[in-house]
């Protein structure tokens, strides 16, 4: 990284999140919204409050995972026997099965990527409010990965739709998704607004005012 480095903060211009127009900033903006003037969408140097609000989405992922993995997922009705499965419970009873590449999958998109994902997201928070220029280009690497595996995460759910449909086509048993589902969704869910509200940017602000 040069002292020559070109960016757009540095040479007055903001880009259009909606359209990516690059229009100047202005010289005392004040606290004033600006506009962008193609699209009318609100321009910002860095997403506003990036790191405030990834924090409370951050934070509630990590209380909405407690339930998410302690609650049922799902409660299997068959012949009068009445039996609920945690995401782990489900996984020891794959492994029992013998099944265990079913459970390996569901292990890893259920219970390690979400925690995972949160784990990452709070060290990209972290080194950035410690103004951290360690391995900046590793950390923005990482931010992609989170960012494209969000959707990958939804497994649980595609397997309990998937079997909720499936069993009830038969007579002997019913199958329901339990409250864990309903946590579970809202982690992966909220964890996605998470990835999506931190700016990466910010990761090489401090490195440009260094260079300076
Ligand atoms: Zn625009």
């Amino acid at each position: 990284m040069s002292a020559q480095t070109v960016t757009a903060d540095r040479q007055g211009l903001l880009s259009c999140h909606a359209c990516h127009l690059l229009s100047r900033s202005p010289r005392s903006p004040g606290g004033l919204a600006v506009y962008c003037p193609r699209c009318g969408a609100s321009l910002h140097r860095r997403k506003p409050n990036s790191l405030a609000r990834t924090w409370a989405l951050v934070i509630a992922a990590i209380i909405f995972y407690v339930p998410a993995n302690l609650l049922p997922i799902t409660r299997v009705v068959s012949l009068g026997q009445a039996q609920s499965d945690t995401i782990m419970s489900g996984v020891i009873y794959f492994i029992h099965s013998g099944m265990w590449p079913i459970a390996l999958v569901i292990f890893i998109a259920s219970v390690a990527v979400p925690l995972l994902k949160l784990l990452i997201l709070m060290y990209l928070l972290i080194s950035v409010q410690r103004k951290s220029t360690w391995r900046a280009k590793d950390r923005t690497r990482l931010y992609r990965i989170i960012e494209a595996i969000g959707r990958w995460s939804m497994m649980d759910i595609y397997v309990v739709t998937i079997l909720v449909a499936l069993v009830n086509l038969g007579a002997l048993a019913t199958i329901e998704a339990g409250s864990g589902a309903v946590f579970f969704g809202a982690v992966v869910v909220i964890t996605i607004f998470a990835a999506m509200s931190f700016d990466p940017r910010l990761i090489w602000d401090e490195k440009e005012s260094q260079d300076e």
